[in-house]
């Protein structure tokens, strides 16, 4: 008797060490029926199983996939296909799929073509510390005309924790399924037609899987994914390994949502394209380009080419996300450049780009060479066209280093006369071209100053 008591005090220690490192999440969604001191014993025992296989990350969520059937059960099979082969597809895709999220372990019942028994498959799920079993099934029925997707969870006997969990986790999977079009012949439970029962008296649930799984302390939920005998059913979701790993994917989605898992690279994913708002020449040998602020980004790239779908160079970068403008300077007059901006986030050492802006073209416009011809009293101001030009800007000072009026504007032509001069004064010209850029003017250098 006095050894039963120092057993007791050291399982209870257990019990309590075990729950206090396990994440509060988990142990939530974990928590037992109020428990006759049988379950409290088998509970701290499979905690510390789990502890034991999960040394270092005992607050990753561990997901069994079932792939239904394998080597000499076949499954359903209609339209030549076999169920056992398209479970272990749609599992591994699940699988692939489900690793892209933080804080889960998934486990595969089986990863090739052998016969697993139901309650080894329970055994093997309760020995990796199983949070909740998925089993991947196809549907089938001699009528053929049964068609759509449905899930069946524990009902809420002997466990009704285990049954709200499960029936949380095939709603969460059904809304995944039925958002691809299938059919949606909704969740359910479905009772055992003998009178098994559970401990309590409780009537059990039909499915082994399903009532192994509740036993064990954990949610069991079958999917039955599309109908195999059913034509288009078939041809839509179960024909092309394309389909059934739309089918895993959306067991995965529907499994991280009813978790709250979130994606390992979430906060890159979410870095957007930005635009280009505006891109001119601000000189014949200097381009700027703006654009908008993206939210998440530590910065911004700038790419260049001569050609719109030529290779772009990257040609600087702007290390600050409220930074939104670059100015190049290694441009030459007269030429035609395309840009692109791409925002980037680091993670750590790690650098995570969005995708490329649109491309933009800007024009470098060629620097007027200018003469000035003094008629009399007026000043004729002229050059030759520069291509790509719009018009001219014509400026005026009464000094060679003073302040610049710009006098004229002109269009479609290449000279301009200025009539107000006074008699006996020098003036001093220069010339620019304009063009328009994206939302933004674009110019030339001003040509050099010539005077009369
Ligand atoms: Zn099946």
């Amino acid at each position: 008797m006095k050894k039963l008591n120092k057993l007791l005090a050291i399982l209870l220690l257990a019990a309590i060490f075990v729950s206090s490192a396990a994440s509060p999440v988990h142990a939530a969604q974990r928590v037992e029926t109020a428990s006759p001191i049988q379950q409290f014993f088998s509970s701290v025992f499979r905690n510390l199983g789990k502890s034991r296989q999960k040394a270092s990350k005992d607050t990753e969520l561990a997901i069994v996939l079932d792939a239904g059937h394998g080597g000499s059960d076949y499954g359903a099979s209609a339209n030549k296909l076999y169920e056992k082969a398209l479970t272990l597809k749609i599992a591994r895709y699940c699988k692939a799929e489900l690793e892209k999220y933080n804080g889960v372990k998934v486990y595969l019942t089986r990863s090739d073509d052998t016969y697993i028994g139901l309650d080894q498959r329970i055994k093997d799920a309760t020995g990796v510390g199983a949070d909740a079993f998925i089993s991947i099934h196809i549907n089938s029925d001699a009528s053929k005309t049964a068609y759509g997707a449905e899930v069946y969870y524990p009902n809420s006997n002997y466990k009704p924790q285990v049954s709200e969990e499960g029936r949380k986790l095939a709603g969460a999977i059904q809304k995944n399924l039925t958002s691809l079009g299938l059919y949606d012949r909704g969740i359910k439970t479905l009772n055992s037609a003998s009178k098994t029962t559970y401990p309590d008296g409780s009537q059990t649930d039909y499915y082994a899987v399903i009532r192994g799984a509740k036993q064990s302390g954990y949610p069991g939920v079958i999917v039955e994914h599309a109908f195999i005998s059913n034509l288009s059913d078939a041809q839509t979701y179960l024909s092309t390994d394309s389909a059934l790993k739309k089918l895993g994917i959306a067991d995965a989605k529907g499994i991280a949502a009813c978790y709250g898992l979130k994606k390992k690279d979430e906060d890159l994913g979410e870095l957007h394209k930005t635009n280009i708002t505006k891109l001119s020449g601000k000189s014949s040998s200097r381009v700027r380009v703006e654009w908008e602020q993206v939210k998440g980004a530590t910065g911004y790239e700038i790419y260049r080419s001569p050609l719109e779908n030529g290779k772009y160079k990257r040609v600087g970068m702007v290390e600050k996300s409220t930074s939104t403008s670059y100015t190049d300077k290694k441009v030459e007059c007269g030429n035609i450049y395309y840009y692109k901006v791409r925002p980037y986030k680091m993670a750590g050492d790690k650098k995570d780009t969005a995708g490329f802006s649109n491309a933009q073209k800007v024009k470098l416009l060629k620097t007027p060479a200018i003469s000035v011809k003094a008629q009399d009293a007026r000043i004729k101001i002229s050059w030759q066209n520069v291509k790509g030009a719009d018009k001219y800007e014509i400026y005026r000072s009464t000094l060679k280093k003073g302040n610049y009026q710009k006098i004229a504007t002109v269009e479609e032509t290449a000279s301009f006369t200025d009539v107000n001069r006074k008699p006996g004064k020098t003036y001093y010209y220069k010339v620019r071209a304009v063009c328009n850029g994206i939302r933004s003017y674009t110019y030339s250098s001003y040509s050099k100053i010539k005077w009369q």
